[in-house]
């Protein structure tokens, strides 16, 4: 600023300084021409009383060398009235054509007097002139060549060239001077405070300005934190991760839930997503959002599984940048795989009693079957039909354990419950030769009656399905240490092998999957054991050793904490 200030007032400067020169040399000039003119006529009259005094000999006289230098550069012609030329004080008149058609001459014929001015063919040098009819009718002409204003100043040049220079140095100081006081309020000036300067009255309103400027900018700063700051109170208790990258992929704002899930920290900010997470699929999908609007796809990051969607955020109708959103999928994925698990055993396991059904059902259709075989056939099919029985009956309660249907609760006594689920299986229990017992006493449960009886039925049956001759099932009641009931069911049957005492409560396991049909097992009910005790938010344990015996005990919790 200060140079164009400089470079302003310099160049004003040396305007003002060229244009003064020329119109001084322009007054000059004019100036000059007067007085010559003046001088001319005066000359010229002086030297017509001389010549019609002494004729042509005065003429000579002056022709000689001259004492003033000044008569020297007169020229003084004496023209006879026909255009001879008598006498030249600068031409030998030899040399001089007839100047009877001259316009100065003939007009001072007529008119007694003359006088103007000729240009040179190159316009630097003029031709003053003045002519007068003498007593005699000759005509004296006096001239004189006078310079142009160019050649004026041409012949001025070098005092012009030094006046310029000094006036140019000068000019150059001052502008400088002048720019840096100029500008030195303006730098002194606190933009921070734009009211509190009072440097120049001009910059008030430029000041006024950038002071409401500044309380704009403000307010705007303030609602924009505000904003960030709801933003990242939302985003930090979001159980999802959410990432905002701009149009290059960069990372914008990052919430702690996909800080832990990329394993990264707030330094991420700014770098590209790339540096974040390296995995192709994942760069893939931000990519597709960012051309095509949106993208999701399932990832797996430490052995957990993650639903993410990728949109694209658009300003003024272009791609800005994309959000990433990921939800933990984890518990969602393993239950639909076990529901795809489920159907396909459900199927399984309905196919196998329906085909036997079927098949002793046509043979004994068209007469196949021996009069004494009918009994086995009709008894193969009431067996196969019990099993189908229990296991629909099996899948309804685990579907209803599934969906966590809300059934009446109760204080329910698990002694009386397992009486009577022991006197229900006593009579299996003989035909196997296997005692039940059930002892101890335990707090109520608050809990769904029906269910907590088939926890009880399930496992006393299992210690009576998985025996041993002679063997024992024992359900054992007593208070647990929290406050809650225990029950622990034991038997001396034939044990589960170590590597399968988490297996069993998967659907459809079993140990021996021969043993399990023949007592007539659906493979579920242990399954609905876990899913019960899970709803009464019961602890559920297992102790098994082969050829020993097992026992599973279930601890609920006391009534008040138990939740339900
Ligand atoms: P099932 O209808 O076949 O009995 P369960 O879900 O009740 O199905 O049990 C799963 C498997 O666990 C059984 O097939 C059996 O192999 C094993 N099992 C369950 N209870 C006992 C037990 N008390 N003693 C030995 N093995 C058992």
């Amino acid at each position: 600023m200060t140079k164009k200030i400089f470079r302003a007032i310099l160049l004003a400067a040396v305007s003002v300084l060229l244009a003064s020169l020329v119109i001084i040399l322009g007054c000059l000039y004019d100036y000059y021409r007067a007085v010559q003119e003046k001088q001319l006529q005066d000359e010229l009259r002086l030297a017509s009383y001389g010549v019609e005094a002494g004729g042509s000999g005065y003429l000579e006289r002056l022709a000689s060398p001259h004492p003033f230098q000044a008569i020297a550069d007169y020229r003084l012609t004496w023209i006879a009235d026909d255009g001879t030329v008598l006498f030249d004080t600068h031409v030998p008149v030899e040399e001089l054509e007839n100047h009877g058609d001259r316009a100065e001459v003939r007009e001072a014929l007529s008119n007694g007097e003359s006088g103007g001015v000729r240009y040179s063919a190159t316009l630097t040098q003029r031709t003053l002139y003045f002519a007068r009819r003498l007593a005699d009718g000759t005509v004296l002409r006096i001239s004189i060549s006078q310079l142009t204003v160019f050649a004026l100043a041409m012949g001025m040049l070098q005092p012009i060239l030094l006046t310029a220079v000094l006036a140019a140095v000068l000019s150059a100081l001052l502008a400088h001077r002048m720019a840096k006081s100029i500008v030195a309020p303006l730098n002194r000036l606190d933009l921070d405070k734009p009211l509190e300067n009072d440097a120049y009255e001009e910059l008030s309103p430029l000041l006024g300005r950038i002071h409401q400027q500044h309380r704009q900018i403000e307010a705007q700063l303030r609602e924009l934190r505000r904003k960030t700051e709801e933003f990242e109170q939302i985003t930090e208790n979001l159980s999802e991760g959410l990432v905002l990258l701009d149009k290059k992929s960069r990372v914008l704002s990052i919430n702690p839930a996909a800080r832990r899930l990329f394993h990264t920290g707030s330094a991420c900010i700014g770098k590209e997503f790339l540096m974040v997470d390296r995995g192709h699929e994942i760069n893939l999908a931000i990519q597709t959002a960012l051309e095509g609007g949106y993208s999701e796809i399932r990832a797996v990051r430490d052995d957990r599984e993650y639903q993410i969607h990728v949109s694209q955020i658009t300003a003024e109708g272009a791609a800005a940048g994309t959000v990433l959103l990921a939800f933990d999928v984890t518990e969602q994925a393993a239950a639909e795989r076990s529901r795809r698990e489920f159907t396909a055993n459900v199927s399984h396991e309905l196919k196998t009693p329906l085909q036997s059904i079927l098949g002793s059902a046509e043979l004994l259709e068209n007469g196949l079957v021996k009069q004494e075989d009918i009994p086995r056939f009709v008894g193969v099919i009431r067996t196969e039909a019990a099993r189908l029985v229990a296991l629909v009956e099996d899948i309804i309660h685990l579907s209803q354990l599934d969906e966590g249907v809300a059934l009446p609760k109760e204080q329910v006594e698990l002694l009386e419950l397992a009486d009577s689920a022991a006197s229900a299986l006593r009579e299996r229990a003989e035909e196997r030769r296997v005692s039940i017992a059930v002892t101890g006493q335990a707090p109520p449960v608050y809990g769904v009656r029906s269910f907590l009886y088939e926890l009880l039925y399930n496992l006393i049956d299992n210690g009576i399905k998985y025996n041993v001759d002679g063997g024992t099932v024992e359900a054992m009641l007593s208070a647990a240490d929290g406050g809650g009931a225990c029950v622990r069911v034991r038997d001396t049957g034939i044990g589960i092998p170590p590597e399968y005492h988490s297996r069993v409560f998967e659907r459809f396991f079993r140990v021996d999957k021969s043993r399990s049909k023949a007592s007539g097992g659906t493979g579920l009910g242990l399954s609905i054991v876990k899913h019960i005790a899970q709803y009464h938010h019961a602890e559920l344990t297992l102790h098994s050793t082969p050829g020993e015996g097992t026992e599973i005990s279930v601890v609920f919790p006391a009534p008040e904490t138990s939740g339900l």
